[in-house]
């Protein structure tokens, strides 16, 4: 049956992702180990460079261990979709409280004004907000250092559904990476964990919607979701 199908596929997904996720704890515990191994030689052949190798070790270390919680992190968020709770809401409402926390990052301007008349949809709202908060946050990280961002939400309302657009004025996706993006894990940041747009895309499928995107190198990334309407 359809819902079969939807489950083994789902049940492949999550092999896929947790594959993924072994893999990027793997990394950083392999130099962790061997580094600890390095240290507790050298402490014993009291190596006269101890002090000095200990230092250096242990800023690594703590990279390492950040590094290793920041996925734990993301990965739990994601590990929390199967209980997806819909509910109605306004979608406005959950964009305004993201809105209201990425307004206060220096060097961007936020140009959103949430409409008077509320549009409602149905979703779980931990997971729309979160969504917001990804793809803010990912505008922001895109902005080269040294240039004032932009980040343009519009909104357009046809026949029965929504449709968002956060725009921003960075530095776009490389054509070899656009149909990467949304792979959990995928990642060009040197901390970061490549689950946010993974999270995002279940999120609006779960509230019967699509994202996609458009973008220029050098001028900038537009995000696109539609939602449906619920009565
Ligand atoms: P992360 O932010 O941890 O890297 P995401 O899944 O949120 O993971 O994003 C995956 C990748 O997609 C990013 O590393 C970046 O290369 C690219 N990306 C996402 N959003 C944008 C954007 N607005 N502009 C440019 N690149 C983006
Ligand atoms: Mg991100």
């Amino acid at each position: 049956s359809a819902q079969k199908l939807a489950q083994s596929e789902r049940e492949s997904a999550w092999r896929e992702m947790a594959k993924q996720v072994a893999h990027e704890i793997k990394n950083p515990l392999t130099p962790l180990k061997l580094g600890l191994q390095l240290l507790e030689k050298s402490w014993k052949d009291k190596d006269p460079k101890f002090d000095q190798k200990f230092e250096r070790f242990s800023k690594s270390f703590v990279e390492q261990i950040e590094s290793l919680s920041s996925i734990a992190s993301e990965f739990s968020a994601f590990a929390k979709m199967p209980d997806t709770r819909l509910e109605k809401m306004d979608v406005f409402d959950i964009l305004t409280q993201a809105v209201v926390v990425y307004k206060q990052t220096e060097n961007i301007k936020i140009n959103y004004q949430a409409p008077e008349d509320p549009f409602k949809v149905s979703a779980d709202r931990d997971q729309l907000l979160r969504c917001f908060n990804n793809l803010l946050k990912n505008a922001i990280e895109a902005i080269p250092q040294g240039r004032d961002g932009v980040i343009e939400i519009a909104h357009m309302i046809t026949n029965g559904a929504i449709l968002l657009s956060i725009k921003d004025n960075g530095n776009g996706i490389p054509a070899n990476l656009r149909e990467k993006i949304f792979e959990p894990n995928f990642t060009t940041k040197s901390s970061g964990t490549g689950l946010g747009l993974a999270f995002v895309k279940n999120s609006i499928e779960n509230a019967g919607g699509k994202v996609w995107f458009e973008t220029v190198i050098g001028e900038g990334t537009t995000f696109y979701i539609s939602l449906p309407e619920v009565a």
